[in-house]
């Protein structure tokens, strides 16, 4: 069986800087796999790159058996791979439910189907999302706020919520850049959890974090970058004995805390 993600020999330069280079690395299906390395590494690039909001110099990105380098990110996102941003991204001015919404499979349906489908037939459509947003919002704690606005929510929450449009939209595999920046340690226990839980609903998590103790208790494998490209690849636990390693992040981490 192939992996769910294959890259291969991935580059991208900005201008004279080599961002991503020789990139090489698998993501299994039904894995959390971190991504992590030192600042300027090129994780971000190489998320940006396998999501299509940057396009390869060279290389390839094959998702599900599809080569997907250089597709625009809506067409990647159809295929189901999606991304969220170190920043996270939530509508503010909408309800919490309304952004559920908005991520269920209802409006791509709406526009598809609005032709040959009753307005009872949109309507159930429609009452099931909220159903299932209803749940799903439930299980994040975010039940009671359903009907404030997404910009009253704190940055933990509003990374909760991320978590909940995915589970909602249900795509095959998500990318996370950063998922605990701006976020509490309480709630970032909860985002762990979240996290855990999308894998166990059948999707595939490839995640950038700096935070070693949550990679190390979510992520069952990390892919170690440096300068542009993976240097190792393994448990977390196993990698902290690699002179490389240490040598190019962990014995930066050890230094900084
Ligand atoms: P990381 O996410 O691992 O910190 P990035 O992928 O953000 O690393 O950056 C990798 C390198 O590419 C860095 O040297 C960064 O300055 C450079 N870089 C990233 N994006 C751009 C850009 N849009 N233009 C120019 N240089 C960039
Ligand atoms: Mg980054």
């Amino acid at each position: 069986m192939p992996a769910l993600l294959e890259v291969r020999d991935l580059w991208k330069s900005f201008g004279g800087v080599r961002a991503v280079r020789d990139c090489t690395f698998d993501v299994e299906a039904g894995s959390i796999t971190g991504l992590i390395g030192p600042n300027g590494a090129g994780k971000s690039t190489a998320i940006d790159l396998i999501s299509g909001f940057l396009e390869p110099d060279a290389g390839v990105i094959r998702f599900a058996g599809l080569d997907v380098g250089g597709w625009p990110a809506y067409r990647v996102a159809r295929q189901g791979l999606v991304r969220t941003f170190q920043a996270s991204r939530v509508w503010a001015g909408l309800t919490v439910m309304e952004n559920m919404l908005l991520a269920a499979p209802a409006a791509g349906r709406e526009t598809v189907w609005r032709a040959v489908w009753t307005a009872a037939q949109l309507r159930e459509a429609e009452d099931a999302d909220r159903i299932q947003a209803r749940a799903i919002l439930g299980d994040f704690g975010l039940l009671s706020l359903k009907d404030d606005p997404a910009g009253n929510l704190s940055g933990g929450q509003k990374r909760l919520l991320e978590i909940a449009r995915i589970f909602q939209a249900r795509p095959r595999m998500v990318l996370m850049d950063e998922p605990l920046t701006g976020v509490n340690p309480v709630l970032g226990v909860r985002i762990g959890d979240g996290i855990k839980s999308l894998v166990a609903a059948g999707m595939t998590v490839l995640m950038v974090e700096h935070n070693l103790p949550f990679v190390e208790r979510v992520c069952g494998t990390v892919v170690v970058m440096a300068l542009g490209r993976p240097i190792a690849h393994g448990p977390l636990d196993a990698l902290r004995s690699d002179p490389a390693v240490v040598d190019a992040y962990l014995g930066q981490v050890v230094a900084s805390v």
